[in-house]
């Protein structure tokens, strides 16, 4: 066991080294006009969903004209995904490093400039999708284009892939027909995309977020059945009444907390670097005599994390009524329900059963989005290099492991057994407020660009790069 320890410290430590002399190699102040040119060529691009082809027409002629052969797989020809492999010497398994090229649709009159302008002003480049997802598309391009240029010897290949239809992908154009169809072509022990960030505080990236897992889409509705009548007479078994009882009792159930290494890891960090009394927030939680008045507080004040705690159930549509002098034989409710990545959902329904505890009400299953899976591993060689990078491009910054509320493509990913992790770039938290991803108005900051690119590629060297 000891010598493996000190065979692993050994590699890591080349492993630096060998980033470092690669990275020395890239002179990153004349890249940047580069970086800046493709980041905003790609933004300019309108790549709402049905058109993602476009970013992949771009893709390949810069990816070809560099002698990078590209491959082209299409369900649907006006969405098409696009894989580049560079090969390594084969000792290790494959790196995937993807992004989605589709962004989410615009309301033209919410945006103070052209949303597919990739407008340069006030430090920021603006544009639907400046966030999501073409920082990420961009940094792998470039990573890429460098990987050749430089002739870096790798020992694992490095796969590149511009998958279609990540934001909505209801004919499964995207990484469904990829992993179902083309698996060969992207399958990696490893892969790096969209799904973690970092945070400016007072002008420095203070926290480096890395998303290792997320939670499971697990939605059901509430069908409740009841006798059908005129509504001029009372009866006590209206849909309607029943419906709205199951829906308050299922919508206020504290499901139990549980927490896995990444949200453990994430509470511990964030009560050793928060202020004093969110901190002790953190901590109560982490105590079992006081973490019930903690996960209160967060139900309050910080819905998200409370949410990280446990399986949350939502109600989110109601259907019910056909006239205001009917009684309806069927009342229905939609709930949106996210599991925790290791939920035993069969007993979670059971249990949801009891509470709602009325014959009336039956629990209907939704298809599933998105398969189970299982969260990536945070002891790996992967997760360590992004650590080791993440703290020499933001110095002092903290590197926590993410868990997501909500649902990405690396879901697909992790469920074929690949050891997924999210990345992004940095942000304010006036920025991740006012101008988010899917947000009327969409933009990055400028300098946050480039040191993401440089993350990219320090990870990729790092972990395929020939040791
Ligand atoms: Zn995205």
């Amino acid at each position: 066991m000891k010598r493996f320890l000190v065979a692993g410290f050994a590699v890591g430590a080349l492993a630096v080294l060998q980033a470092q002399s690669s990275g020395g190699r890239v002179d990153w102040n004349k890249l940047r006009p580069e970086i800046l040119q493709h980041y905003r060529s790609l933004v300019q691009l309108d790549t709402t969903s049905g058109h993602e082809t476009r970013a992949v027409d771009y893709l390949k002629k810069v990816l070809e004209g560099e002698g990078i052969p590209t491959q082209t797989f299409a369900l649907n020809p006006a969405r098409a995904n696009l894989v580049a492999r560079l090969k390594g010497n084969g000792s290790k398994r494959p790196l995937l490093i993807l992004a989605h090229t589709d962004v989410v649709g615009v309301q033209k009159e919410k945006w103070p400039v052209d949303p597919f302008g990739a407008v340069m002003k006030d430090g920021y480049i603006w544009g639907r999708g400046s966030k999501d997802d073409k920082p990420v598309l961009t940094a792998n391009l470039v990573a890429m284009l460098m990987l050749k240029r430089l002739g870096i010897q790798l020992d694992r290949d490095v796969i590149f892939l511009a998958e279609s239809g990540e934001e909505a992908d209801l004919e499964g154009v995207g990484i469904n027909y990829m992993v179902r169809e083309h698996f060969a072509e992207i399958d990696a022990e490893f892969a790096m995309t969209e799904g973690g960030g970092a945070r400016i505080d007072a002008g420095r990236v203070t926290r480096v977020s890395i998303g290792t897992a997320e939670k499971l889409p697990a939605r059901v509705r509430l069908v409740a059945r009841g006798t059908a009548g005129h509504g001029s007479v009372p009866r006590l078994d209206n849909a309607l009444m029943h419906l709205g009882v199951a829906v308050d009792k299922v919508g206020r159930w504290e499901t139990p907390m549980r927490l896995n290494d990444t949200t453990r890891a994430y509470f511990e960090k964030m009560a050793a670097i928060s202020p004093a009394e969110r901190a002790s927030i953190y901590k109560a939680l982490l105590d079992p005599k006081t973490g019930a008045d903690a996960q209160k507080f967060l139900r309050e004040h910080s819905p998200g994390e409370y949410s990280m705690l446990r399986t949350s159930v939502v109600p989110t549509i109601l259907k019910a009524g056909v006239g205001a002098n009917v009684i309806p034989s069927e009342a229905e409710a939609t709930l949106d329900i996210r599991a925790l990545p290791d939920e035993n959902i069969d007993a979670f329904y059971a249990e949801m059963a009891k509470v709602i505890a009325d014959p009336a009400v039956g629990i209907e299953r939704l298809p599933q989005t998105r398969p189970p899976s299982p969260a990536s591993k945070l002891g790996t060689e992967m997760y360590r290099a992004m650590e080791r990078v993440a703290g020499t491009i933001y110095p002092n910054a903290t590197v926590i492991p993410s868990m997501s509320t909500g649902a990405s493509d690396q879901a697909q990913l992790r469920a074929k057994g690949i050891q997924s992790y999210g990345i992004g770039p940095a942000s304010t938290e006036s920025d991740e407020i006012n101008y988010p991803a899917h947000g009327d108005v969409e933009r990055l900051a400028e300098s946050s660009l480039y040191p993401f690119v440089q993350y990219v590629w320090n990870v990729v060297v790092e972990v395929a790069g020939h040791k």
